[in-house]
């Protein structure tokens, strides 16, 4: 038998083995990437076939695949106020790009996180995302889209810049764990993909994926050269997803079908193991989730941590979505909640999808099952009256309205929260939008006339 007794050279061999565990048990580092306007069922990962995706790819085979993740609002910035306090807007307030910032009362995933040591960078590329808009709070260097040669501030920037400036920063950042934020705006409006992408793959809003996963790809390779892979938890996300003209939508913003709702939602993480993960998981999960990952402990939200599904359980949820933006053009809001079989979208003429057969919702069966629409309204209700916040829509500057209008959203001061049935129903005027994006000046109206 061996003994119970070391030898000297096996205790000297321990004590190392115990040093080098408590060197690993210090705080994980985060990478958060935002893949704007990315639809999962665009990516390689998600079972897209006609292009490369190599980085997420990567992340798909060392990581958890969420298949069923959704987001909140299909806008930038309520969606990823959302994504950075684990709140839904009827708690935090933001439910449109042009509402008031976040309330400096809520705490944010950077701010927990520099409050545990952490040192935090952000680097965005949209000017939805500028650092008055709510989100810098809590990052030591919160890097917006800059200026142009004249001076003037820019709309959006480039992912490769973007990537630039991450690594330029990775390489200076000191022994402490981090939190870095990269946004990729590559994927919005207008689709102007780089060479060699533009000319590789035929459908440009493709090809400003395959470009932000050329970025994504420097990165993952930056966290390589400096043997952070294995000390980082890595999450790449996208705040919503594109309409691409389906149903008449051009972009996002009005509608809450999946093929804005449905995000790629993939985590690579110390100790968790690739998987393939179908229960429905929402950009809320998303903080409270870093939060386990990194020791921290959980804190109250609407959110809840993912871990258990990536442990291999079960757990059930429902996601609610909204877009208050319709009701600034003049339009009726939307609502929506999902269960794991049945989605309801409360508008004037209500729509309730069965997701089991139907998953492209192309069939409302609203007017034949009363019931499942009764309760699922009932939910909505509870979700919307579960507000910790007064949500009162501060009135949008002028400087604020010329910003979002360069970027193609239309403001107007004063529009109120609450559904209003009284509106039309977003679905009888979408093609006058249509119409209006024809000629982007005509989407900076105040009013969006209907049919
Ligand atoms: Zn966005």
């Amino acid at each position: 038998m061996t003994g119970r007794l070391l030898t000297l050279p096996a205790a000297l061999a321990l004590v190392a083995v115990s040093a080098s565990c408590r060197v690993d048990r210090s705080p994980l580092n985060v990478v958060v990437v935002t893949l704007d306007t990315t639809r999962a069922d665009r990516l390689t990962p998600y079972g897209y076939l006609d292009a490369s995706m190599p980085a997420l790819e990567r992340l798909a085979r060392e990581g958890a695949v969420f298949q069923r993740a959704y987001t909140i609002v299909p806008l930038t910035l309520p969606a990823h106020t959302s994504l950075f306090t684990g709140l839904s807007p009827v708690s935090h307030g933001v439910h449109d790009n042009a509402d008031a910032a976040l309330d400096g009362q809520f705490d944010t995933l950077a701010e927990v996180l520099r409050g545990s040591g952490y040192q935090t960078a952000a680097f965005v590329a949209s000017a939805v995302l500028d650092p008055d808009r709510g989100l810098a709070q809590g990052f030591d260097r919160y890097q917006d889209t800059g200026v142009t040669e004249l001076g003037r501030h820019r709309s959006q920037r480039r992912g490769d810049e973007v990537i630039n400036d991450a690594i330029a920063w990775l390489e200076h950042a000191d022994q402490r764990p981090f939190l870095l934020w990269t946004h990729l705006y590559d994927a919005h409006q207008p689709y102007e993909p780089p060479e060699p992408f533009a000319s590789q793959i035929g459908n440009r809003y493709i090809a400003e994926i395959a470009f932000a996963d050329a970025q994504l790809h420097r990165l993952l390779d930056a966290l390589d050269r400096r043997g952070l892979a294995g000390r980082t938890v890595v999450v790449v996300l996208a705040d919503h997803g594109e309409s691409l003209g389906e149903r008449g939508e051009r972009d996002h913003g009005i509608f809450l079908y999946d093929n804005v709702l449905q995000i790629p939602l993939l985590i690579r993480a110390p100790g968790v193991a690739a998987s393939r993960i179908t229960a429905i998981a929402r950009i809320i999960d998303v903080m409270p989730t870093i939060l386990e990952l990194t020791g921290q402990p959980a804190r109250h939200g609407d959110g809840r941590s993912l871990s258990p599904l990536m442990r291999g359980g079960d757990d059930h949820r429902e996601a609610y979505a909204e877009s208050l933006y319709p009701r600034r053009i003049g339009w009726s809001a939307l609502a929506s909640v999902r269960d794991d079989r049945f989605k309801f979208i409360e508008a004037p003429k209500p729509e309730l999808y069965d997701l089991d057969n139907d998953p492209f919702e192309l069939n409302n069966i609203a007017g034949a099952r009363a019931a499942t629409v009764e309760a699922m309204r009932r939910r909505l209700e509870a979700i919307a009256s579960a507000s910790t916040a007064a949500s009162t829509p501060a009135p949008v500057s002028k400087e604020l309205r010329e910003r979002l209008a360069a970027l193609g959203y239309t403001t107007s001061s004063g529009a109120g929260t609450a559904r209003n049935r009284d509106l039309p129903d977003p679905k009888d005027c979408i093609a006058a939008m249509a119409a209006a994006a024809l000629d982007d000046t005509a989407r900076t109206h105040a009013r969006m006339p209907c049919r």
